[in-house]
């Protein structure tokens, strides 16, 4: 069923609130044009349709006016497809836009915010290029010093392991890599990812509110300084697995957790 159109621009309202968030130049998660948003408009399955946001646009500020509606079904086929060139392409983004009149270019991440929207609960999806995560994305290590949980707040808001990716060309490549890397953690781990980090690349936050995703993406931030500091200061100490459980089951921690998606 389609949203009705007041439900259809609250959504868009607050992707746009989120993207400007997400944009602010304090919080050095991405410049210029970097990163983009995304926000599903219908709550059921791959017949709905999603918001993305328009290529060459930028987080900081955007309008309503830069993000394309498209259709989930098309999108998903091109996810299916060998290797599409870039013609192919073009033209199933041309048949997913709901407004067929709209000229702009939906964002070359598309498919990844596809990938991420179908899956249970997750409503709105943000990706950056954070200076701080890229420091440990870009380095020779990755993703070992990005593994595991360092504290509480961590566990609350990332879940207790994120989904890692080896660099992928941007794209249907990149969105290819992020279906199969999910697929593992879901069998791997029985819940779906919150926060997945792409090397040489950036950061991408999955939640079911728009909040939601503003804390994942800060939070992980905030983790990666900590984590490069812990580097230097003699090497990261993770907490034991039993105690990350354990955290991630506290009803007072599952209370906050909830608190935190308002
Ligand atoms: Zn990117």
């Amino acid at each position: 069923m389609i949203n009705k159109p007041d439900v259809r621009s609250k959504i868009l309202g607050e992707l746009v609130k989120l993207s400007n968030n997400l944009g602010k130049i304090d919080y050095h998660l991405a410049i210029i044009g970097e990163g983009n948003t995304s926000a599903k408009v219908e709550t059921k399955d791959v017949a709905g349709s999603f918001f993305i946001k328009a290529s060459g646009t930028q987080l900081a500020t955007v309008t309503g006016n830069d993000f394309i509606e498209v259709y989930f079904e098309p999108i998903v086929q091109l996810i299916n497809m060998e290797n599409p060139n870039a013609e192919e392409i073009n033209y199933i983004f041309e048949k997913a836009k709901v407004d067929k009149k709209n000229r702009a270019n939906p964002s070359v991440e598309t498919l990844l915010h596809a990938i991420c929207l179908n899956l249970e609960g997750v409503n709105f999806v943000g990706h950056t290029h954070p200076t701080a995560i890229n420091r440990l994305t870009c380095s020779k290590s990755f993703p070992e010093n990005l593994k595991g949980r360092i504290y509480p707040d961590e566990i609350i808001l990332l879940g207790k392991e994120s989904v890692f990716i080896p660099y992928t060309d941007p794209g249907v490549k990149l969105a290819q890599k992020a279906k199969k890397e999910i697929e593992i953690f879901l069998d791997k781990h029985g819940e779906r990812p919150k926060s997945i980090y792409i090397q040489n690349h950036g950061f991408i936050a999955l939640g079911s509110t728009p909040t939601e995703v503003e804390n994942i993406t800060l939070t992980a931030n905030k983790a990666a300084e900590i984590r490069f500091g812990a580097l230097l200061a003699g090497g990261i100490n993770t907490l034991p697995k039993d105690i990350v459980t354990h955290i991630s089951k506290r009803p007072d921690e599952k209370y906050r957790q909830n608190l935190f998606k308002k």
